[in-house]
């Protein structure tokens, strides 16, 4: 099959031959008039050697996402079943005997703008970009041959999907059925989860490694876990012999699934729940109080570049909270989901945070999302989370 041509000014191909897969509005010189969002092309640079087939959007900033680099390549049910099942073997390898994980991580999986979390019998889809949108039908044959899904659910709330032109809706069971609790287990324990009206896609499967990693620090200890939405981070440290945990979220449905999760998870007697700002629990301890370990894991304040500079005083504010909250010997635990703020800048804050707490801290773990989010090393863009376990001497 013939796709139009899209091609590239001279020399702004240096990054696309590195691996990178998107092309900038400002970098194409010629192409198609009258495209419609997101149709399949090719992408040519000035000298009329190919780069690659994917999808074309004449008016994102994006213009361009790369699916292949291979000329003969059809993009078919057959091309995405077989992007589905290597992203299906790594996460396998890497979470075995575990059924869930984020199957597809769009450009990390060479499936830009694609997302896919697995609950077990049931996937929740989200398409980020207008080619992927338009290949929904396609996608969702494919899915459900590999995976035999009970329940496909199409979730199209996600704000990004405004600068692809796409509407924002709510979301659709558009295979099957889905219960509106979902029960999986996984490495950090067993969790509810609420597909339709969760955050996320009901589950922060992105910190499941730093679950793990923190766990390790926690037997016998006291633990906070602050933001804790469904108690990811307060259940994987019981697990591992935590002597009792603290949570504290603002949002009453998060709390209410982390009890329940909770008391699935044994926890019953070693718990509690606090509903409310981390912020002000963090204010009302004092110095070097009650806590051994401390987890603090907010929602993203950066959310565009313009907000940097408020974002990084909140964390800074935040983190030197929690940094005066412990003793010698505490742990803690500071992660930032903000895809502005990047590595540098997040240890400066840490560094101002602790000078600001009038504590001393060693790095013990620099670490970033887990396995089933892998980083793109072409694509700094696909790196977002960072989590620092510190201790204080
Ligand atoms: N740690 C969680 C994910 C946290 S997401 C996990 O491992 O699954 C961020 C959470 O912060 C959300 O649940 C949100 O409700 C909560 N939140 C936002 N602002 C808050 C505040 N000021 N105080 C406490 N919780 C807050």
């Amino acid at each position: 099959m013939d796709y139009p041509s899209v091609i590239l000014k001279p020399k702004e191909e240096g990054r696309l031959e590195g691996g990178h897969l998107w092309a900038f509005s400002n970098e194409v010189a010629q192409a198609p008039a009258n495209t419609v969002p997101g149709a399949l092309a090719d992408l040519f640079k000035s000298g009329k050697s190919f780069l690659g087939r994917g999808f074309y959007h004449p008016h994102s900033l994006i213009a361009f996402r790369i699916l292949t680099d291979q000329k003969d390549q059809e993009i078919d049910q057959a091309f995405f079943e077989k992007r589905f099942k290597n992203g299906l073997e790594w996460r396998e390898s890497v979470y075995p005997d575990c059924r869930a994980y984020r199957w597809v991580f769009g450009e990390s999986d060479e499936l830009p703008g694609l997302i896919v979390d697995r609950y077990g019998d049931y996937l929740a889809v989200q398409a980020l970009s207008a080619g992927m949108e338009r290949l929904k039908e396609v996608i969702l044959s494919a899915l459900q041959k590999i995976s035999q899904a009970k329940g496909i659910l199409w979730r199209a709330d996600a704000s990004l999907r405004e600068l692809e032109g796409l509407p924002i809706e709510p979301s659709k069971v558009v295979i099957g059925e889905i219960p509106p609790r979902i029960k999986i287990t996984t490495e950090n324990g067993l969790f509810s989860v609420d597909l339709f009206g969760g955050q996320k896609t009901g589950f922060y499967f992105d910190q499941r490694d730093n679950r793990q990693a923190l766990a390790a620090y926690c037997k016998g200890m006291r633990v906070l876990d602050a933001f804790c939405y469904s108690g990811g981070f307060g259940i994987a440290a019981a697990r591992a012999g935590a002597r009792e945990v603290v949570f504290v979220d603002s949002s009453h449905a998060a709390l209410e699934l982390t009890q329940e999760n909770a008391e699935r998870n044994g926890m019953t007697g070693k718990f509690t729940c606090v509903e409310g700002d981390a912020l002000a629990l963090l204010a009302a301890e004092p110095p070097g109080g009650a806590f051994d370990v401390i987890s603090i894991d907010p929602p993203a304040y950066a959310r565009s570049k313009k907000h940097l500079p408020i974002a990084l005083k909140a964390y800074e504010k935040l983190n030197a909270l929690a940094m005066r909250g412990l003793k010698r010997g505490g742990i803690l635990a500071s992660s930032s989901c903000s895809h502005h703020v990047d590595r540098e800048l997040f240890m400066q804050m840490l560094r101002k945070s602790a000078r600001k707490a009038q504590r001393s801290f060693r790095v013990i773990e620099l670490r970033s999302q887990a396995k089933d989010h892998p980083v793109l090393l072409a694509m700094p863009e696909t790196e977002y989370l960072k989590c620092a376990i510190l201790q204080v001497i």
